[in-house]
């Protein structure tokens, strides 16, 4: 089969690589039908995570056909539409049993993380994948979600859901800002609308992305006195990063009021000063996670009806084996007006 290959910070090719097998009797092999391009595949490829090897296929997002099951699968079949999430989960271990599939234990080869495919072990960009402990880590499409919509529920939405506005605590009245307004702080203001903040302001270097945003709920933002301005020069109640770079971060210090949270999103590949003798009196709380996918099932109810409009994420769509042009639209969104691409195989 053809797959995108990650050969070392800035390297990658789409190649010939042997097709996925069963390897253990939880096991399905998915054919992909659409895959799609995070902010986090562009943060390996910038070297941010050398967990990720040379040799590794990358993607964690997919919409596919089972095309075979391993003998101990028993809920679903060869043929099942199913969304890929972008946490494997084997549904049984001591996190997995609280709720935090991000930390699932099982042992994978690549033990201790949920986050694993286009990882750990090889991804979605492809055109098979092998999906482990699948009964707990695929979701069947409904009928009336289309493959574009489903791909959101791998990854962004339920993102931007759980790490963004479940951690930042987002509550009826909260004035929201969100740092990045990719694809990832975007799902952030969606899912933050069904919390009815009072006001959200958008913050990006990117034109384009800060007028998107208003379609999902944002109002324009600027940058700091413009916030503080908006918020009776208090600051806002939640301040949600979605970049991953120290600047960002410390952008939502400096924005959040006493008592609000700031939630990290953004994959970070350096460290950042937290000024303590400054914050300490700000009884701020700070969060940060790996996505759950713990709200994937209720995030999808709200998509199949029609309660989250997903459609207005998909900026462009290319045909699976045009994956590096696609690549090259998503590094340059500011130039392109990229959201999410969409691959279709
Ligand atoms: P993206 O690269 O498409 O979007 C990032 C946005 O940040 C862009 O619009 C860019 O213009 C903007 N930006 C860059 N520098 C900025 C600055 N100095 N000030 C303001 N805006 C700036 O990425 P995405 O797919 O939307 O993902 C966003 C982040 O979320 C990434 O760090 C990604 O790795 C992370 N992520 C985290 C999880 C998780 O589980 N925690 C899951 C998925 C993605
Ligand atoms: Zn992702």
């Amino acid at each position: 089969m053809k797959a995108l290959v990650y050969h070392g910070p800035g390297k990658k090719s789409w190649e010939d690589v042997p097709d996925p097998t069963i390897l253990k009797p939880t096991d399905v092999i998915v054919k992909i039908d659409a895959t799609t391009i995070c902010g986090t595949d562009l943060h390996i490829l910038k070297g941010d995570v050398p967990a990720v090897e040379v040799g590794r296929i990358l993607g964690h997002e997919g919409v596919g056909t089972i095309t075979e099951i391993g003998d101990a699968v028993a809920s679903l079949v060869v043929g099942d539409r199913v969304i890929v999430s972008a946490v494997t989960a084997c549904g049984r271990c001591i996190y997995c049993k609280d709720g935090v599939y991000s930390h699932c234990q099982a042992d994978e080869g690549a033990s201790g993380i949920g986050w694993i495919l286009g990882h750990l072990i090889d991804g979605t960009q492809a055109e098979y994948v092998r999906v482990p402990f699948a009964e707990t880590s695929v979701h069947k499409l409904p009928e009336g979600v289309s493959d574009a919509e489903g791909l959101l529920l791998s990854d962004i939405l339920p993102t931007g859901h759980e790490i963004g506005v479940q951690y930042g605590r987002v509550k009826p009245g909260d004035v929201v800002a969100v740092i990045g307004a990719g694809p990832v702080g975007l799902a952030a203001m969606l899912t933050a609308g069904l919390y009815g903040p009072s006001r959200i302001i958008a913050i990006d270097l990117d034109a384009n992305r800060v007028a998107e945003a208003t379609k999902f709920g944002a109002t324009d933002g600027d940058w700091k006195e413009q916030v503080l301005a908006l918020t009776d020069g208090l600051g806002v109640d939640v301040a949600i990063e979605a970049v991953g770079i120290p600047q960002t971060f410390t952008m939502c210090l400096d924005i959040v009021r006493p008592a609000g949270t700031v939630a990290n999103v953004g994959v970070h590949g350096t460290g950042v000063d937290l000024p303590l003798d400054t914050l300490w009196i700000s009884n701020i709380v700070i969060t940060m996670g790996l996505i759950n996918a713990n709200t994937t099932d209720m995030l999808l109810k709200m998509v199949a009806s029609k309660k989250l409009d997903a459609t207005p994420f998909v900026s462009h769509t290319f045909a699976l084996d045009d994956i590096l042009d696609a690549y090259d639209v998503f590094e340059r969104a500011a130039e392109t007006k990229a959201l999410k691409v969409v691959l279709n195989a």
